[in-house]
């Protein structure tokens, strides 16, 4: 006769970890096609490079030593060749070279999406409890990953500009009267077009904070993660350089960026520009998943920077998305121009009703007068949903900090994938929903 079994015994890291309530949302849009999402954060469907890679890939698999390599295993690092594109890449963004980095294409390594390597950094620095610093809002999937290693987060305000400098200095001054100072392992920002509120850190800060967190890394070094993500998806002005630009000796910023928004998501391939020291430690941690990300996709992309077809599509899609931003930013003065309208700024604007102006990147975050709720329970939602749009609801985006209570009036509203069209009628119906549930 058989019994039925007891439950499994999950890890403590598993039962930290949580679903993603943004899986609920993409769900919602694929099961109604009369709802427009203005929450999915996906890179637009027309836009993917389908002949770009197609050519590519032919001409990579037509070629039967290259096809050969490209099929068998690659290293945990990555293919070489990208690695040195990559390296000159970063620098060239920069208008730099890699000696002024101080670094050779031994710190670069190529991962399965950036996630990966942002899960792996934190993986090999943060013990359960150890505090790691991020924006006020931050991107939830990294936040999450934080969860799943039993971080303490502690959050820094933004302004318009991102991180405020004194903020963070006052942060780090707070951590070390509570003689916490030996936890604090890593300070994460996404400081260009951030995902969620489309704000970029301005050149002036840049060295600032870099200069914080130095000066914090008293009895072991700090690491400043820069999730540039967004970074190739400027459509207004030039981005500002990078963080790791203050960092010439390649010590303690890590730079991370992707294809997954500038090329194509499906390719998952990110990478990052290490400081020395992190390298072994990443790549042993690497060789424990996969000891090496997709072998063929390296290849593909390794070709596609050489043959100016990256190049062309991070063009193209400037020019298309920025359109879309214009089309965003235009409706939501149209429909919530005049409602209760307060001052411009991010999170630590007060009263009113205020969206942020990106420069980049695929997100708008919309600010409202406090007494709104716009969690997926409260009435707004509901409304929004009745009138046939979705959005993200802020609070989402606020990683669980022990000090600070969770703000409920804001959401994410990205113009990613709906067309001009439904970003206009989108909006209408979302200020629709917000004047029913004033
Ligand atoms: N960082 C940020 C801020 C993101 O928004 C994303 C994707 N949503 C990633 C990292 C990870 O993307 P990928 O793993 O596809 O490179």
């Amino acid at each position: 006769m058989t019994h039925s079994l007891p439950s499994f015994a999950l890890s403590e890291r598993a039962a930290r970890t949580v679903e993603q309530p943004i899986g609920y949302l993409m769900a919602q849009a694929v099961s109604n096609p009369n709802l427009i999402s203005l929450a999915a954060g996906l890179v637009d469907y027309p836009t993917l490079p389908t002949q770009a890679v197609e050519q590519v890939l032919h001409e990579l698999l037509s070629d039967e030593v290259k096809a050969r390599l490209a099929l068998q295993y690659g290293t945990t690092e990555g293919f070489a060749a990208l690695r040195v594109r990559l390296l000159e890449h970063m620098a060239h963004l920069d208008g730099l070279t890699p000696a002024d980095f101080s670094a050779t294409a031994d710190d670069v390594i190529v991962t399965t999406g950036s996630q990966q390597i942002l899960f792996v950094l934190t993986d090999i620095l943060v013990n359960p409890g150890d505090i790691v610093i991020a924006e006020w809002p931050s991107y939830f999937v990294y936040t999450g990953a934080l969860a799943t290693m039993g971080a303490q987060v502690r959050c820094v305000d933004m302004d318009e500009e991102g991180i405020i400098p004194e903020a963070l200095e006052a942060l780090f001054q707070q951590i070390e009267s509570e003689g916490q100072l030996p936890r604090v392992k890593i300070v994460y920002t996404c400081d260009y077009h951030q995902n969620p509120t489309g704000i970029t850190l301005s050149a002036d800060r840049r060295p600032r904070i870099a200069e914080i967190v130095r000066k914090y890394s008293k009895k072991h070094r700090i690491l400043l993660l820069e999730d540039a993500a967004y970074r190739e998806l400027t459509y207004e002005g030039d981005a500002p350089p990078s963080i790791k630009r203050h960092d010439p000796r390649n010590e303690f910023v890590a730079l991370t960026q992707t294809f997954s928004k500038p090329f194509a998501p499906g390719l998952k391939t990110g990478y990052a520009l290490l400081p020395r020291d992190l390298v072994e430690p990443v790549l042993l941690q690497k060789g424990s998943h996969d000891f090496g990300s997709v072998n063929l996709v390296q290849h593909l992309l390794a070709a596609a920077m050489r043959s100016g077809a990256y190049a062309a599509q991070v063009s193209r899609l400037c020019g298309h998305y920025a359109h879309k931003r214009d089309a965003m930013l235009k409706a939501l003065e149209e429909h919530l121009g005049d409602f209760e309208p307060g001052a411009s700024g991010a999170s630590g604007a007060s009263g009113g009703t205020h969206w942020t102006h990106p420069r980049g990147g695929l997100y708008v975050w919309l600010t409202l007068p406090e007494r709104f709720d716009t969690g997926m329970a409260g009435p707004l939602f509901k409304a929004a949903m009745a009138e046939g749009v979705i959005y993200v609801p802020g609070a989402f985006c606020y990683p669980g900090d022990a000090t600070r209570a969770t703000p409920t009036h804001a959401m994410r509203l990205s113009f990613g994938t709906a067309t001009i069209e439904q970003i206009h009628e989108g909006v209408r119906r979302l200020a629709a929903a917000i004047r029913r549930a004033t």
